[in-house]
């Protein structure tokens, strides 16, 4: 099937504010770079998610899911292709310790619902500005805090289109890193076992870790929070700084002079710029230190 039939098939599932042609990836990553993806589906429920799923299996055509896209660059050729986005299934449930989120819900929305019922336990989730789903495939953490610690279980979406319910020690959770990868699952649900706490203490530490990050991270500028993951036995941040680094440019992309352990958008950047950044920072740093920078932020599309 084509990208043309597989468009018609689409549009009799889904509504009209659901599928979008052509559309600029800029516009859905936080990095604000990317070109246009040939279909972007952003259903509104699950069984809509499943039917697209199904369709875009048959078609054989490539496909992404993603969140809010802030891990997340889209070179500037775009996708050939569909992106999921999931950000239409962002309902929150409580559920007496427990909070119950859609894989689209936005994850600091998730932990201010948790303290709005003084739940404590996720406030180190409270800045990540992603979806739950892009935080359990990535196992977001920050401050001493990640998913692994509170997570209790995935609804996923299978290969075989089949709803599967895993527990933490299945998601096999580390660094940056979980099953949801390793076997192309999408992340629907998710639940997060809490404690009862009190809510002017768990306020307090949200808003100190979040004065943390008002201080330290280049936040008025786009980005993908940190670029690149935590080399064993290093700090990416200090390997740049110490290569000299730090406000390093190509283009409208830079090495952050706040963090440079964050490549920013500086200045109306494309994903080309971002890209020979992260480059030669790269290269920089292997030449000085013998350390190979992985990239944490993903990389999908075309030249
Ligand atoms: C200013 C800033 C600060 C940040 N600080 C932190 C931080 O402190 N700690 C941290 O860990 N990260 C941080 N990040 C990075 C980012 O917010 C996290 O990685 C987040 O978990 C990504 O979620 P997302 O929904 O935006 O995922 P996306 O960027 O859309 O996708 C990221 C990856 O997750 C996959 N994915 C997304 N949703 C799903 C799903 N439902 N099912 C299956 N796979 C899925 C995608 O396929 C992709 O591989 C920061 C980013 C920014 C811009």
């Amino acid at each position: 099937m084509n990208l043309e039939e597989l468009k018609i098939k689409l549009s009799s599932i889904l509504d009209e504010d659901e599928i979008k042609y052509n559309e600029p990836m800029k516009n859905h990553t936080s990095f604000k770079v990317g070109g246009p993806c040939d279909i972007l589906v952003i259903p509104k429920t699950k069984e809509k998610l499943i039917l697209t799923l199904k369709e875009v299996y048959a078609a054989n055509v490539p496909y992404f899911i993603m969140g809010k896209g802030s891990n997340l660059i889209v070179k500037d050729g775009g996708f050939r292709g569909v992106i999921l986005k999931l950000t239409g299934l962002d309902y929150i449930l409580i559920r007496d310790n427990k909070v119950i989120a859609g894989g689209g819900a936005s994850l600091s929305n998730t932990a201010r619902e948790a303290l709005t019922n003084s739940l404590k336990g996720m406030e180190f989730a409270s800045g990540i500005p992603g979806t739950v789903g892009g935080a359990v495939a990535m196992n977001a953490g920050a401050y001493g805090g990640e998913i692994k610690d509170i997570i209790e279980w995935a609804e996923c979406i299978d290969q075989n289109l089949k709803l599967v319910k895993l527990s933490k020690e299945e998601l096999d959770l580390s660094y940056r890193h979980s099953k949801v990868h390793d076997d192309n699952l999408v992340v629907v649900e998710a639940c997060f076992n809490l404690e009862k706490g009190n809510y002017d203490e768990i306020k307090a530490y949200m808003e100190d870790l979040n004065r943390r990050r008002i201080d330290k991270q280049p936040l008025n500028y786009p980005s993908a929070g940190s670029t690149f993951k935590r080399p064993p036995g290093y700090f990416a941040g200090k390997l740049i700084e110490d290569s000299g680094l730090k406000g390093y440019r190509c283009g409208g992309a830079m090495v952050s002079e706040k963090h440079a352990g964050f490549v920013i958008n500086y200045d109306n950047a494309t994903a080309r710029d971002v890209l020979d950044v992260i480059k030669h920072v790269q290269k920089t740093v292997y030449e000085k230190f013998g350390v190979t920078l992985e990239t944490e932020v993903k990389i999908i599309g075309e030249e």
